[in-house]
């Protein structure tokens, strides 16, 4: 059963909070128990696929989902036309330091390890809980989340999705990436504003008791397909076990020995996952936990103090640009002790106030997994160039973070993974500018992909270069105030309020 990080009212089966995304009382779904494995379970993982060891996983969460179901949600998720037939392939850059390759899928970005997936679990999870209505998700993105959420939710039965971007605030693969998307259930709207209007618009709406009426008249019920999901978290967990056997099978490590994880880190998803694994019995020595300048996490490791309150920076790596790690709460209440209490206090806090601090206690707990570190701009690049120059790696900025804070305070005599989180031909500019001097502001994104990958002798993905050729879906633009009328239209098109 899950349970809420801020209370013992709600306690719920694995497929309600997959629909529920989070809690009532405000709190994120966590487990009651985690499995816990043994070498001998982890040596059983090492002689299956990725999708082997994804069905050995889930069901672990998932219990009230059939093996059948399980099967289900993994193959629509990670087989054929989906991802390549390694899903999640390592790269060695040395013996000792090795790349986990997550971007293989759809949109060549991490996000579809999750969200391919998360679509299906919510559809078994809708049958499984006799729930007769259909799902509607809404997404304000910043750039990446929308594209892979659309990929994942694309003509899946009974599922709809509108997404909102904002209009001068994406690359413009990005913005292609969206607008040409296919599938029949797909809306999506550029927006004049940025990234807080539109999604302060979309909250807005969610409250507004006429339109959530209409929607659900119209057989709807909202849905967010955001990171606090558990749906978006479990997948996650899977490719840590995977990585692990990969090295086990390659013979770089022997069953059992430690390793570290270089996670680059925004909304802490994705290195909360690897706590999660490390947890289950997963020999991980430390999560090295790798911040660009918006470096709240770093500080908050380092002092207790959580504080929003800075100046948003922008960055080259403008994924982990965010100010808000919603998934901390998690981590906070596990090594609390489950002290939903003081989780509860500081999250409020946190609303009110921007700020809130933990003991010294909890600290100390962290640091015994997590070390923490940020790179600059200037560093994330002199990474990118001598990872190239030195070993031929080529790696996107984000990644680069982690190598980074890894280069800084990583252990160097253990072996270490590095999450590499997007192709690096998804983010050309950052990526040419490193490796060369050449001017290049005066050409277009496609002219700088064909560049970089003659620069560095490698095709870019026919994802991103196929953009160019294909058709112009999605042409509207709309003012922040036109976002709830949309989404209304969404599911009750004659009648647009
Ligand atoms: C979302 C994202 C991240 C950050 O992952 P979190 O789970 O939010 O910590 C890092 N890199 C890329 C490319 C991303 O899209």
């Amino acid at each position: 059963m899950y349970i809420s990080t801020r209370g013992v009212k709600y306690r719920v089966t694995a497929s309600k909070a997959i629909l529920s995304g989070i809690s009532p009382d405000g709190g994120l779904f966590v487990p009651e128990v985690f499995p816990e494995y043994s070498l001998v379970d982890i040596a059983n993982l090492c002689d299956t696929d990725y999708k082997g060891r994804a069905k050995y996983i889930l069901p672990a969460f998932l219990d009230d989902f059939t093996p059948d179901e399980i099967d289900y949600c993994v193959d629509q998720a990670y087989g054929k036309g989906k991802f390549p037939k390694e899903v999640a392939p390592i790269k060695a850059v040395t013996d000792k330091l090795w790349s986990l390759e997550l971007w293989h899928g759809p949109t060549c970005a991490f996000k579809d390890m999750a969200l391919q997936m998360l679509p299906h679990l919510m559809t078994v999870a809708m049958k499984k809980n006799n729930v007769d209505k259909k799902v509607l998700i809404v997404v304000a993105t910043s750039g990446d989340t929308g594209k892979a959420a659309l990929e994942g939710f694309k003509d899946v039965p009974d599922t709809k999705i509108i997404t909102f971007f904002p209009e001068d605030g994406v690359s413009r693969v990005q913005k292609l990436q969206m607008t040409t998307q296919e599938g029949d259930n797909v809306q999506i709207y550029g927006v004049y504003g940025n990234f807080d209007t539109i999604q302060s618009a979309v909250k807005r709406t969610f409250c507004d008791e006429t339109v959530v009426y209409a929607v659900r008249d119209a057989g709807y019920e909202f849905s967010s397909a955001n990171s606090i999901n558990w749906g978006r978290l479990v997948p996650q967990i899977i490719y840590y076990f995977s990585a692990y056997c990969d090295l086990v099978n390659n013979g770089f490590i022997s069953i059992g020995e430690k390793i570290d994880f270089a996670v680059p880190t925004g909304n802490f998803g994705d290195i909360l996952a690897g706590y999660y694994a490390k947890k289950m019995g997963l020999p991980i020595n430390k999560l090295i936990c790798a911040s660009n300048a918006n470096k709240i996490l770093t500080d908050f490791f380092a002092s207790g103090r959580y504080s929003f309150n800075r100046e948003f920076q922008t960055t080259i790596s403008p994924s982990m640009d965010i100010l808000v790690s919603s998934n901390l709460e998690r981590l906070i209440y596990d090594l609390s002790d489950k002290d939903y209490e003081t989780v509860r206090t500081n999250f409020q806090l946190a609303g009110r106030h921007s700020t809130f601090k933990i003991s010294k206690d909890i600290v100390a707990k962290i640091n015994e997994h997590i070390i923490s570190d940020y790179a600059t701009d200037k560093e994330t690049k002199q990474t990118i160039k001598r990872l190239y120059d030195e070993y031929g790696y080529l790696c996107d900025p984000h990644t680069a973070v982690a190598f980074s804070v890894y280069e800084k305070v990583g252990e160097k005599d253990v072996t270490t993974v590095v999450v590499s989180t997007a192709d690096p031909f998804k983010f050309s500019f950052a990526v040419f500018s490193a490796l060369s001097t050449e001017f290049v502001d005066n050409i277009n994104e496609f002219q700088l992909i064909d560049k970089l990958g003659k620069l560095t002798h490698r095709k870019p993905p026919k994802q991103i270069t196929g953009l160019i050729d294909k058709e112009l879906r999605f042409k509207q633009k709309i003012a922040p105030a036109g976002v709830r009328n949309r989404i209304q239209a969404a599911v009750v098109p004659d009648n647009i309020v």
